[in-house]
């Protein structure tokens, strides 16, 4: 085999958005663990660590100067404010992973979603998580550690204004039971793998094929 032939696959963008408690986290959470190839994005902020959070892995943890510098070098695929913190997709990472052949996870809104596309129109591939229904939405809310009715209350309304931007997204998923929601995740992740952009290899492969059947010919 040719070392051209070695060339990795390129990895692929795979934008995950829903309206919070659709269940993105956890279908994310199993693509990652049945494919180790699949990773997720490691966002930049300037919030404070929070318990447990280690730099690096939950957040890289920037001061507002280095983040401002950030931008300014164009260091982000996409950045937002969100109550008065930075946030933003660096980049640089996302590039190198893709290189490497690993398939990078996105968990952003529809904003999000956009300006990554924009960025990367060729690499973002998009999937909206829907719930069955509202009242189902509403009970996994609720059933969420930690979260008190005022704040299911604001979620179930961040909901409507994320779910009527479903049309932008290339699939969509209704996460009703979730072992059928999974596999038409992991089908989309295969499928999209199969893209000819993103099998370099076969540039050198199929230069062997016509070489070889060229020579046989002659
Ligand atoms: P998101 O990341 O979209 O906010 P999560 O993945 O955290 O949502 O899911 C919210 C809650 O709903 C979690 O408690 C999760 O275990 C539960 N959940 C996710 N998918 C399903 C499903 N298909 N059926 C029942 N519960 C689910
Ligand atoms: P938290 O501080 O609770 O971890 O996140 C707050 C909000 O920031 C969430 O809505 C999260 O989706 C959003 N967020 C996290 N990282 C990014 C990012 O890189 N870009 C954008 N646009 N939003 C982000």
């Amino acid at each position: 085999m040719s070392s051209e032939k070695q060339v990795r696959r390129r990895g692929l963008m795979l934008v995950i958005s829903s309206p919070s408690g659709a269940g993105k986290t956890t279908l994310s959470r199993r693509l990652m663990q049945e494919f180790p190839d699949v990773t997720l994005s490691v966002s930049a902020t300037t919030r404070d660590p929070r318990p447990g959070e280690v730099d690096g892995r939950d957040y890289q943890f920037r001061t507002l100067a280095e983040f401002r510098d950030m931008i300014a070098a164009d260091a982000f695929l996409e950045w937002a404010k969100v109550f008065d913190r930075y946030y933003g997709t660096p980049r640089a990472d996302t590039v190198a992973l893709l290189e490497q052949g690993k398939d990078v996870i996105f968990d952003v809104d529809w904003q999000g979603a956009d300006a990554l596309h924009d960025e990367m129109p060729n690499d973002v591939v998009s999937v909206f998580v829907l719930p069955p229904s509202i009242a189902a939405l509403r009970e996994r809310l609720a059933a969420r550690e930690g979260m008190n009715a005022e704040g299911v209350e604001r979620r179930m309304r961040d909901a409507r204004a994320e779910i009527r931007h479903w049309r932008r997204y290339d699939y969509c998923i209704v996460n009703d039971d979730l072992t059928t929601a999974y596999d038409k995740l992991r089908r989309i992740l295969l499928v999209e793998r199969q893209k000819r952009l993103r099998q370099r290899h076969l540039d050198a492969h199929v230069r062997d094929l016509l070489d070889e059947s060229g020579a046989a010919g002659s």
